[in-house]
């Protein structure tokens, strides 16, 4: 067998035209849809990542405004912009591009933007109202797999769904998701034992660990839908995820590649809950 490579590009394009029609029907009501991208210090990922998202809202007409503060920035400093991006109403979303110099905390700064302009989902509250089932922003890299998984047809309910990886900016909200789906969710990490075992079992392979290809054909049911959220530099400057591509298409039924899935899916969703939250914000008509 081998697998359907999961075209990213294509449910990327459809998905940020929409977006451009509602983006278009705010400006035509007077409002523009505006983010706010705080980068601190010089790391050359995260640069990367900020130039992307400016490209990406230009493209969908959404307005942004990258603020690019020096590694020497003050907790005191940061924590103003906020409060100042917070209280201005051209700006709908809020986002904070992590990891954050080790001198600033992380926690602090995050707890600080507004729940309503959180557009990552990053707020406790956020994070909350996901757990308990209750509407509103949805973090962008877990519910871009969902959306993936929707509009290639696949059915989520009933089905086994296992995710490797618990961190609380993937793992955990995506179990979240998948169990909001009807899913039946296993959760792997790094001290489950036998993982080979459970993985095998899944109808829907979700990985976010954060190493190169550990995710063999071995680790899969033949037949099995596999999201690839992992992105990994090798010595030779080539990019790959957590899964091993070749052999795991042999046995898989959908497979995403990295890069050209997974990535700009979470750009999308964020261009997304922006939007959202300007509508939010935007006078209900008399
Ligand atoms: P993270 O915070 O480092 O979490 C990694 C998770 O993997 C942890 O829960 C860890 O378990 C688990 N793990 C580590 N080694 C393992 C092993 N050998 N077997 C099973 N589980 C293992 O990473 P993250 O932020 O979730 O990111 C994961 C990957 O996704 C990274 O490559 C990152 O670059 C990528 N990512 C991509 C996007 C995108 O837009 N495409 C967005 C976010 C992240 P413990 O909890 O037990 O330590």
């Amino acid at each position: 067998m081998t697998a359907e490579r999961i075209n990213g590009k294509q449910i990327v394009a459809e998905i940020r035209e929409q977006i451009t029609k509602q983006v278009q029907d705010l400006v035509r009501n007077g409002i523009q849809p505006g983010l706010a991208v705080v980068l601190v210090g010089d790391d050359p990922a995260s640069a990367v990542y900020v130039r992307n998202k400016e490209k990406s809202c230009a493209e969908v007409g959404i307005h942004s405004e990258v603020y690019r503060l020096p590694a020497s920035t003050s907790q005191g400093e940061l924590m103003e912009l906020i409060g100042r991006l917070n209280r201005d109403a051209n700006i709908h979303g809020i986002l904070v591009q992590l990891p954050l110099p080790e001198h600033l905390n992380e926690e602090a700064v995050i707890d600080a933007i507004s729940v309503d302009k959180d557009v990552d989902c990053f707020h406790p509250a956020n994070v909350g109202n996901l757990m308990i089932g209750k509407p509103g922003m949805l973090p962008c890299t877990p519910s871009g797999v969902i959306e993936v998984l929707k509009r290639i047809g696949v059915g989520i309910e009933g089905n086994h769904a296992v995710v490797v990886g618990r961190s609380n900016i993937v793992g955990k909200p995506m179990a979240m998701l998948l169990l909001r789906e009807n899913a039946t969710v296993t959760v792997c990490h790094s001290r489950t034992p036998n993982m080979e075992e459970i993985t095998k079992q899944a109808d829907i392979l979700v990985v976010a660990v954060g190493r190169a290809q550990i995710i063999e054909a071995r680790h899969v049911k033949p037949g099995a839908v596999v999201i690839d959220v992992g992105m990994n530099r090798l010595d030779n400057g080539k990019l790959v995820g957590d899964v091993h591509y070749d052999s795991v298409a042999q046995v898989a039924g959908h497979i995403t590649p990295v890069p050209g899935c997974v990535g700009p899916m979470t750009i999308t969703m964020l261009l997304q809950n922006t939007l959202q939250a300007a509508q939010n914000m935007a006078p209900t008509p008399r």
